[in-house]
């Protein structure tokens, strides 16, 4: 029998168990490539499923982790063969197929990109699913044919892991960025990632009106709720907001004024089910964009075993931008 090590989320009669423990091999889901994990990353999603704060588990026994990086061990693959490095978000890994918080993953090659090659296994999990998310979002507002000369874009949760790299992706494609966050002792932090202003959330977190004073041409929303509709009353003619999160709420007390007297946009972005080709151009360019010394700032390093109070932290908003959980 081959067993490896894995974070386990099991089912019990008070509810659901999480541990560090041994996995059988021969119980790993089916795949056609099998993977050897090195690094993997901790995301909001991940903190969910570690807590059981949100059912984001869907079967039992789960190992969670929706990302990883690591080195093919075996493929019936055509596109991949062993040796090869690899990188691979969401899919479904961490909720209902077996994750990565793990020495060993077997999962669908369609669901891998190679290792971008300006990447380590270690970078490439410093952006993790949070990073790429936040580049999906960037992506989505060009689409929308927004540029900087429109005005000042704003992030919210802007100390977090999608917000970090927001902040250090918008500045450096030219924008002024206003950084909002619950962390004012954080301001010198989100500066260096080039913040331009600092915005303390309470201003955004009241019950807003319909219209409010026009600040920004486009947004990176990570929170939701009376967040996502005061950014909405206060986007500039023709502007858009990129939603992604919901760390403050899922509902959104909106009104529809934004959209049709100032021909505002939601912009929906997921990274769950991105289609390969919309992944493979967010990853290029975060290789070539993001910042290598910015991204080593905001980023901590974690062994496997540190992953559940690291999960419980980041549930609790304590967490400040990216920790890479170290697996190999
Ligand atoms: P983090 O926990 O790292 O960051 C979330 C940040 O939100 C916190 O750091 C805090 O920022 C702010 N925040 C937390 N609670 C509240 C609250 N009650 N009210 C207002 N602000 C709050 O998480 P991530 O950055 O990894 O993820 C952010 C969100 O994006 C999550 O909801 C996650 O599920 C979602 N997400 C969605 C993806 C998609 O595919 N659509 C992919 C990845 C993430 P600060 O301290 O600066 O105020």
């Amino acid at each position: 029998m081959s067993t490896f090590r894995a974070v386990v989320i099991d089912k019990n009669e008070s509810g659901q168990s999480v541990g560090v423990r041994s996995f059988d091999e021969a119980d790993l889901m089916d795949g056609d490539v099998t993977v050897r994990v090195s690094h993997s990353t901790l995301n909001y999603k991940d903190g969910l499923a570690i807590t059981g704060k949100a059912p984001v588990v869907r079967r039992f026994p789960m190992i969670p982790g929706v990302d990883l990086a690591g080195v093919v061990e075996a493929s019936s693959n055509p596109a991949f063969k062993p040796g090869d490095a690899v990188v691979l978000n969401g899919w479904g890994l961490g909720e209902t197929h077996l994750g990565a918080y793990a020495e060993k993953v077997r999962v669908k090659g369609d669901w891998l990109i190679p290792l971008p090659q300006a990447l380590s296994a270690e970078q490439a999990m410093a952006v993790g699913t949070a990073g790429y998310t936040a580049m999906l979002c960037l992506m989505a507002l060009e689409r929308h044919g927004l540029r900087p000369e429109r005005g000042p874009a704003i992030v919210t949760g802007a100390v977090g892991g999608v917000g970090s790299v927001a902040v250090a992706l918008l500045a450096r494609a030219g924008w002024h960025v206003i950084a909002s966050t619950g962390r004012p002792e954080e301001a010198d932090y989100l500066k260096s990632l080039g913040a331009a202003e600092i915005l303390d959330r309470s201003e955004l977190a009241g019950p807003g009106r319909p219209l409010a004073k026009e600040r920004w041409a486009a947004g990176i929303d990570t929170v939701g709720s009376t967040t996502l509709a005061n950014l909405l009353s206060m986007t500039k003619y023709g502007g858009a907001i990129a939603a992604c999160g919901l760390a403050g709420g899922m509902d959104l007390p909106a009104t529809v004024a934004p959209f049709i007297l100032r021909n505002v946009a939601l912009l929906g972005v997921d990274s769950v089910m991105a289609p390969k080709a919309l992944r493979m151009e967010a990853w290029s360019r975060i290789a070539r964009e993001l910042d290598h010394g910015k991204l080593a700032a905001m980023t901590t390093v974690i062994p496997l075993d540190r992953v559940l109070e690291a999960g419980r932290a980041i549930v609790e908003g304590r967490i400040k931008g990216r920790v890479v959980v170290e697996i190999a």
